[in-house]
Order: C-alpha cells, then sequence, then structure tokens
C-alpha cells in the first residue's frame, strides 16, 4: 500500500505461521473457534507448538553444532511451555527461586541451569546453591553471600560472573548493557572480582555477557557478539581458571510493528560460525550459550479476547472486547513502549472478509490504556468474533497486571 503521494504505508510482516482454512485462523491443525470452545471462555493465549519446534529446528540449523542453545523462562513461564523447551534446547535460563523450580521440575540437569538478576533474595541464592545450578554473579556483595552460603551448607557452588560490557548492542529495543547497569560488574571491575574469587569456596565455570534484547538488526547482534567474545578472550587472562562456559546472551528480536522485518538467521548463523573458530583458537574447550526467550516463543503465541459491543463514537468505530492491557500489557503499548504501535492483529474467524473497515480494538478496563488496536483495518466485526493478536507468546500473560479491575484473568492453552 502506498499513500496519496506515492510512499510506501509500512505494514506488518505477513503472520504465516498460522494457516488460514475455511475462513478460521488455525492454531497446531485446530480452528481457533475450536479451541475456544475447548477453554471455554475467552480471552486466552493460545501457543502453537508446531511453531515452537519450527524454530528451534531453523536455529539448529543456522547455529554451528558446537553452540548450546538455552531457553530464557522469563519470556513465557507457562509449566506446559518449559517442559517443552526443556526437552529441545540444551538448558534453561532462570531468573527468580520460582523460575528456578519451573527448571528443575523438568528434570533439566542443575550443570544445564543457570540463574541471573540483580537483587537475589537469601530464598533465591539458597535455592541455587543448595540445587547446584550455574549462579551468574551480578555484584561483589551478592559473590561474598554466595560464598557464605557455600561455607554454611558445605558446597562449592558453580558462579560466573555477568559482565556488564564496555561496549553497546545497536539497534536493541532494550539495551541491558553497558554505561551504568544495574545488570552484572562493570567489565573494568571484573578482574578485581576474579582476584577476590580465588580465595572463596566456590567454583568459576566462566562468563555471561548479555547487551540487549529485541534487536532486528542481524549485522547488529553479529558485531556485539564478537565483541562478547573478544571481550571475554580479554578477560580470561585475568581468570582462576578456563572459561568453561560461555553466556553470550541473546536479543534476537521478532518483528510486532508495522515496517519492521524478521531478523536475518543466515547471518547470525554464519557470524557465529566464525566466532566459533575464533573461540576454539583461544578459549579451548569452552562451551557457548546462546539464551534465547522471545525468539522461541514469541511468534507462536496468540492472544484471543471476543468482542462484547460494537459502537460509533463521532465518526470512529469502536470494538470494545473483554480482553485488554490486564491481561496483554505488551499490546497495549505500556511495556516499554515510547511511541504506542499496533501489534498485528486480525480477526480469527474472518480471515478472509474483505470488507474493511478502519476501527479502535479496546478493553474493558475504565482507563484510556487500554487499547489494543488503534485505527486498524479489520474485517467488519462485532460482538461474539474473536479478536487475535498475534506475536504474543513472550512478555504477555506473565507481563501483565492480571489483578488490575478485578476481570477474570485470560486461559492458556498449549496445542
Ligand atoms: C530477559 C533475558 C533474556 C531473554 O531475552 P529475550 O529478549 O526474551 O530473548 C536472556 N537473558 C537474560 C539475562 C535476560 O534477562
Amino acid at each position: 500500500m502506498t499513500d496519496s503521494t506515492g510512499v510506501p504505508i509500512p505494514t506488518h510482516a505477513p503472520m504465516t505461521q498460522f494457516p488460514i482454512r475455511d475462513n478460521c485462523l488455525m492454531v497446531a491443525g485446530h480452528p481457533l473457534t475450536e479451541i475456544a470452545q475447548r477453554v471455554g471462555s475467552t480471552p486466552f493465549y493460545a501457543y502453537d507448538s508446531t511453531v515452537i519446534n519450527a524454530r528451534v529446528a531453523a536455529l539448529r540449523h543456522a547455529l554451528p553444532n558446537n553452540f548450546h542453545l538455552h531457553y530464557a523462562v522469563k519470556a513465557n513461564p507457562m509449566p506446559a511451555v518449559v517442559e517443552h523447551l526443556a526437552a529441545m534446547t540444551d538448558g534453561l535460563d532462570v531468573a527468580s527461586a520460582g523460575e528456578l523450580r519451573l527448571a528443575l521440575a523438568t528434570g533439566t540437569p542443575a550443570a544445564n541451569i543457570s540463574f541471573a538478576g540483580p537483587g537475589k533474595s537469601n530464598e533465591d541464592l539458597a535455592l541455587a546453591v543448595e540445587s547446584g545450578v550455574i549462579i551468574n554473579i551480578e555484584s561483589a556483595t551478592e559473590l561474598e553471600r554466595v560464598a557464605t552460603l557455600a561455607r554454611s551448607s558445605d558446597k562449592r557452588p558453580p558462579v560466573a560472573i555477568r559482565v556488564n560490557p564496555d561496549f553497546e548492542l545497536k539497534s536493541a529495543g532494550m539495551k541491558m548493557g553497558s554505561g551504568p547497569k544495574p545488570f552484572g560488574v562493570d567489565a573494568e571491575k571484573v578482574p578485581a572480582l576474579l582476584q577476590r574469587l580465588r580465595e572463596l569456596p566456590v567454583e568459576f565455570v566462566g562468563l555471561h555477557i548479555f547487551s540487549g534484547s529485541q534487536n532486528l538488526n542481524a549485522a547488529a547482534v553479529a558485531e556485539a557478539q564478537s565483541r562478547t567474545l573478544d571481550l571475554a578472550i580479554a578477560l580470561a587472562a585475568e581468570a582462576p581458571g578456563p572459561i568453561r562456559w560461555l553466556n553470550i546472551g541473546g536479543g534476537l528480536g521478532v518483528p510486532y510493528f508495522p515496517g519492521e522485518q524478521p531478523i536475518d538467521l543466515g547471518v547470525i548463523g554464519s557470524a557465529l560460525t566464525k566466532l566459533g573458530k575464533k573461540a576454539e583458537q583461544h578459549l579451548p574447550g569452552t562451551e557457548i550459550v546462546l539464551e534465547l526467550g522471545r525468539y522461541l516463543t514469541a511468534e507462536a503465541g496468540i492472544y484471543v479476547c471476543e468482542v462484547i459491543d460494537r459502537k460509533e463514537s463521532r465518526g470512529e468505530i469502536f470494538l470494545v472486547t473483554n480482553g485488554g492491557l490486564h491481561h496483554h500489557l505488551a499490546a497495549s503499548g505500556n511495556f516499554g513502549q515510547v511511541i504506542r504501535k499496533n501489534y498485528p492483529l486480525a480477526v480469527g474467524n474472518r480471515m478472509h472478509d474483505d470488507t474493511l473497515e478502519a476501527v479502535n480494538v479496546v478493553g474493558p478496563l475504565c482507563t484510556p490504556l487500554d487499547i489494543l488496536g488503534s485505527r486498524v483495518l479489520l474485517p467488519q466485526a462485532g460482538p461474539g468474533d474473536l479478536i487475535v493478536v498475534f506475536q504474543s507468546g513472550a512478555y504477555g500473560y506473565s507481563a501483565s497486571p492480571r489483578d488490575f479491575l478485578g476481570h477474570p484473568p485470560p486461559g492458556e492453552i498449549l496445542l
């Protein structure tokens, strides 16, 4: 589409991961209308395991085979999803005692679980030490607290230093490294911490360097990964032992908004192949881990709500639904967006209807922030129709204020 001056209007990337049959969106081979009946009520989240499987297969194909693929549980902690991904990946990354219990319940060996997060509580650290997972150390004080727990429990917990890098990840949607940050230990302070570590009853396993999230620019991700390896090589010279484990983070994004394109996995794959060769030379025997959250689950998930009312107000149409920001904060634009943009939407039971109209899709909450779609072109819809929000398999259910206004929580189903 172009505007009146011929300039292309940005559109959403096509959501081809879900086929359409008889005018209805299909999830894992089931029509959406049937899934809605099976769940029993709307709204709900549905996750398609076949889409997750395809994503993991594409990654395995693109990555050099000496790289390990971890799932960052934070993206989607639904137990069935965590179990599904635990069986397909090489390990899990967690960020709380709650997530750690979820990860341990899948039977994943402790050596393949790592625990990051600033402000780990005593309960968090005690469970981490007790279970023997790799603790990503976020500060000098945290290292001392782990050592104290180790002394009193007669364990020698495996630790990695989480490094706040001295370079920036360009184009990242959410920067988590470089400059002043609450995450990790500034790269320049790491040598002193590695010295201190020699005196403590902990087992040094390596480094964790995560510079940012939601990046669609493959060249920028590849550059950050290469600088991450260089930093690890430099820090290795100061380490009490070999770097056995190097977690280079993730950061691969998915297209949410008009004009965004999927990241080029081929570029990442060939850059990582080069990186793997360099690592073999300078850090022989190091296990390199890529930890991905949203890239594994976001595109496999949809959020589905039902139109309750259709009304007109001063020339605009409003589809009022039973779902909104209390279930899906990110789609409402209130989870890290500066300027609100629409997630890709559809009317799941009218996929081929071609009488399009511009509508506002809103939720039931008494706040003007409760918007799922602002002036989107959708097939004509009314009460009973199913509104689908795509790209909802990560940072959806668990990242939303479900108690706000006291509506029922959404269902969740893995198909
Ligand atoms: C959040 C987080 C991830 C996952 O990020 P995604 O953008 O979902 O891939 C990975 N590692 C750490 C340390 C995180 O905090």
